[in-house]
């Protein structure tokens, strides 16, 4: 195992979305009956870490769970995704991520998350899993664990020339100038691009100028997400801002898409190193599509038989 070299590795959460369906959503107080319960598998790391997985990546999820039921169910989940699990911390200090969720009939949501054993993911994790960082491809982080440990994480990817991918979400518009440095590619959407530049991103004009100003502080490039629009792609090298389009799909759930897209472009940064970044877009685009047409957030996300040959 201690030899062992990863295509991706991802740094980040992992949550149990505990989804209840009811006509509408409890007032303070009140105890209301709902027609459907489920359990779904979500956090923005794991999730980009399994789309990869699915694509064919060889995948290792540095997280930390509780030692817990829904803490061994992820476990579970990771390995029937053929995601390595020796960088999976089991902590008796908190409980497995959670995100308990109720929908109306209006499809209105109330959602408390609780992040729990992801926040104390941290430095002895990181040490555990940094020979295999830095003979993996690519790194993955985003923003739902602390974010000095997924600093601490681009850090040492980039230490080691491993190609570092940075989903800065969900965003804080006082994020550290170092994410911005720490960054090969920064990819995130509309509302973050927003969040993060203080301008209005609303059309694809703005995307390019926000695309700009983000590039400008360091990072090697920038993706901003567009949902139906597909995405804008800003490169340092020849200064370059693309419109990358995808094509019109019917949409069923857009929950999770910005991370089957991400999990998609870790993939195929890692297959296919010499791509460019607009080509790995645009097919990143056309995973995430296939991720809109189905419920769900992992349940929606494709898998290699699934998709045309073209795509590899
Ligand atoms: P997030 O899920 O973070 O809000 P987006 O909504 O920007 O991110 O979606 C991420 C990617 O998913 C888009 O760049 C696009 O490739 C794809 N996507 C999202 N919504 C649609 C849609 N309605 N039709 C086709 N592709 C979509």
């Amino acid at each position: 195992m201690s030899e062992e070299a990863f295509d991706v590795m991802v740094v980040g959460s992992c949550m149990t979305d505990l989804v209840s369906q009811a006509p509408r959503l409890p007032k303070a107080g009140e105890t209301i009956h709902g027609q459907k319960f489920f359990i779904g598998f979500g956090g923005k790391g794991a999730n980009q870490c399994i789309q990869a997985a699915r694509l064919g990546a060889k995948t290792a999820m540095v997280c930390k769970v509780g030692e817990d039921f829904f803490g061994d169910n992820y476990i579970h989940n990771f390995k029937d995704n053929g995601v390595h699990t020796d960088f999976v911390g089991q902590t008796s200090d908190a409980a497995t991520g959670t995100a308990s969720i109720v929908v109306n009939d209006a499809g209105e949501n109330a959602i408390v998350i609780v992040a729990g054993a992801n926040m104390l993911l941290g430095v002895e994790e990181l040490q555990g899993a940094r020979p295999a960082v830095s003979r993996a491809k690519v790194l993955v982080c985003q923003l739902e664990i602390c974010p000095q440990t997924s600093l601490r994480a681009l850090r040492m990817a980039q230490e080691n020339k491993v190609k570092t991918i940075f989903n800065p979400a969900p965003a804080i518009a006082d994020l550290d100038a170092e994410f911005y440095r720490a960054s090969d590619v920064f990819c995130c959407n509309e509302s973050e691009a927003e969040l993060l530049t203080g301008s209005s991103v609303a059309n694809v004009e703005e995307a390019h100028q926000a695309g700009q100003q983000l590039l400008k502080r360091g990072c090697g490039s920038v993706i901003i997400t567009l949902g139906p629009q597909g995405c804008v792609v800003v490169k340092a090298q020849g200064l370059t801002s693309t419109h990358v389009q995808t094509t019109a799909c019917a949409t069923v759930d857009t929950t999770g898409a910005g991370d089957s897209f991400i999990g998609a472009l870790a993939f195929y940064t890692a297959h296919y190193p010499t791509m460019p970044l607009e080509e790995m877009a645009s097919r990143a685009n056309r995973v995430a599509a296939v991720s809109v047409q189905a419920v769900g957030t992992q349940s929606s996300y494709p898998f290699r038989r699934d998709l045309p040959a073209e795509l590899f």
